[in-house]
């Protein structure tokens, strides 16, 4: 037993050293990546559900990668935060949706916000302000086109410095979104707080609306208090002409989903900007 046990502790400490391992070649690989400039946006485009139009896209980051191709960020993301790769990776992100946004918005029609994601720590870093003015100065985008999207985790840790990197940006003109809303701790109080204008509801409540009624009256409620708040809404993981129905009809302003369109590349979202839905 003794020697099984010796044997375990060997095999549970080569495991560990190897999976250490693997993460430092991982996270170096991604080094690499940003300077190789492998990482692409795909857009997805927000409805408006009133007209049909499309109001703003939302920067979505692949990573080409040239072995494995085409990599969903639920497989680098979380590494690219938990070594710090996501503030670099996060300015290269905030540089190429802006200069897209910038060419779109050469043409009046196609004049859209670009949405783009940042996560928590490279919102709680104190080069933010200055990338977000050296993304926005370099393409030569109106800040109104940009919006911010942050969760509730970006601000759990400290709501009076998130209040001054969100007041000096929207004093800009840029916007912010409140992501995924509704899967953590919602603190009502922050929304209050802080100058979002825009609020996204989680794809999990919308999923089974309308034949769920509580996920229907969750929705209605979220929409309320966004409506007393002055908050527009946006629904994600719109996937079916009755739920897309049934926000529209609860009022809510903006849909995102597959039913629209799935994340596309540039040239294939430029098209869909014409579009009426
Ligand atoms: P998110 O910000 O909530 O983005 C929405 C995700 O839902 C996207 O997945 C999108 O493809 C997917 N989606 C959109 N409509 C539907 C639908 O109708 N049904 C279903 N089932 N899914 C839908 P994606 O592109 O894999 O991104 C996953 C997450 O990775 C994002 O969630 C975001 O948290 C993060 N992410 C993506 N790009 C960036 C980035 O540039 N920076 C950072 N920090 N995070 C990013
Ligand atoms: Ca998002
Ligand atoms: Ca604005
Ligand atoms: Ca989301």
């Amino acid at each position: 037993a003794k020697e099984n046990g010796r044997d375990a502790v060997q095999a549970f400490s080569q495991e560990l050293s190897d999976s250490a391992r693997r993460k430092f070649l991982r996270a170096e690989e991604l080094r690499t990546a940003i300077q190789n400039d492998e990482f692409v946006l795909d857009f997805q485009p927000q409805i408006n559900l009133t007209t049909g139009l499309v109001s703003g896209v939302e920067a979505l980051v692949r990573w080409k990668h040239p072995v494995e191709g085409i990599l969903p960020p639920s497989e680098f993301i979380p590494l690219a935060e938990e070594t710090g790769i996501i503030i670099e990776l996060g300015e290269a992100v905030l540089r190429k949706a802006c200069q897209q946004a910038k060419k779109w918005s050469m043409n009046a029609r196609h004049r859209v916000r670009v949405s783009v994601n940042m996560s928590p720590k490279q919102f709680q870093n104190a080069g933010v302000i200055d990338h977000v003015k050296a993304a926005l100065k370099e393409s030569g985008l109106d800040p109104s086109l940009l919006e911010i999207e942050i969760t509730e985790s970006s601000i759990m840790r400290d709501i009076g410095s998130a209040a001054g990197i969100m007041k000096e940006l929207t004093d800009m003109g840029v916007d912010f979104a409140i992501d995924d809303f509704g899967t953590s701790y919602s603190c009502l109080n922050m929304l209050k707080k802080l100058p979002f204008s825009r609020l996204k509801i989680d794809r999990s409540f919308i999923m089974n609306t309308p034949d769920d009624e509580q996920d229907c009256a969750i929705v209605t409620a979220i929409l309320n208090l966004a409506r007393s708040l002055k908050l527009q809404v946006v629904a994600e993981g719109v996937e079916t002409i009755e739920q897309a129905q049934f926000l529209h009809l609860a009022g809510c302003e903006h849909g995102q989903g597959y039913f629209y369109s799935r994340p596309v590349g540039d040239l294939t979202i430029e098209a869909l900007l014409d579009k009426q839905y």
